[in-house]
């Protein structure tokens, strides 16, 4: 765990505690997960004007026409992008507000993470930051084909729907390696995409609802 965590937000533990069990009730079951989603004070990633939603489980404004992800779906992502075993280096593309690279940092060792609007690149790294959450590298990039030249990613996780499973992104996974991804436009899946010595692997999990991926840097 991130001890530089500790002691911030004291006030909203409760209502993190809350959230928690409301997800233990929803299915997610990796106590690991549920631990750095305690941690981690969402009401710092959302505007003061909506700290008090924080912890509902329900997708929040961060602007630009963006949404910080309901915690559910953070912690289902994040569940299947353990698959119960501990994460090395994880990719996510989509940083957004960066919430949900601050709850990666407590599971994963190295998280780089690509955001493709500028202030909002700006405003999570500065979050982070402030933290002091020194475990994720945050890059002003069009994440939508990866990031080739940080080697291979023992976890890869969108955060934004992609027309269809990229070919490019899972080179980008080691063997043993795990992707993540929202794939559709008006109808969404949730993909996993695992890779072994044999190849890769594909299964679709639940229906989503996620902003698109976009080309090019804002
Ligand atoms: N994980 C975020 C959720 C962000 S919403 C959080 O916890 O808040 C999805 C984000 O993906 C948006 O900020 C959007 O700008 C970004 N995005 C969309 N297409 C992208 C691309 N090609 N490269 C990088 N980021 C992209």
């Amino acid at each position: 765990m991130n001890k530089s965590l500790s002691g911030i937000g004291m006030t909203s533990q409760r209502t993190r505690a809350r959230l928690i069990e409301r997800l233990r009730e929803q299915g997610i079951r990796d106590e690991t997960v549920l631990a750095a989603m305690f941690d981690v004070p969402r009401h710092l990633f959302v505007d003061e004007a909506l700290a008090s939603r924080a912890y509902d489980d329900v997708s929040l404004p961060i602007n630009f026409n963006q949404t910080i992800s309901q915690p559910y779906i953070v912690a289902r992502m994040l569940e299947v992008l353990r698959g119960g075993g501990p994460l090395d280096r994880v990719l996510e593309i989509g940083t957004g507000c960066g919430y949900q690279a601050a709850v990666l940092a407590q599971v994963a060792r190295e998280v780089f993470t690509l955001e493709r609007i500028q202030p909002l690149y700006e405003r999570a790294r500065k979050q982070l930051r402030e933290l002091k959450i020194r475990n994720v590298a945050v890059r002003y990039a069009d994440g939508s084909l990866g990031l080739p030249e940080a080697g291979l990613f023992d976890g890869i996780i969108m955060a934004a729907a992609a027309p269809a499973l990229s070919a490019v992104l899972r080179e980008q996974l080691a063997v043993g390696g795990r992707m993540v991804v929202p794939v559709g436009a008006q109808e969404q899946w949730l993909y996993l995409v695992e890779r072994d010595a044999a190849g890769f692997r594909e299964t679709r999990l639940e229906p989503v609802k996620f902003v698109p991926l976009l080309i090019g840097k804002a």
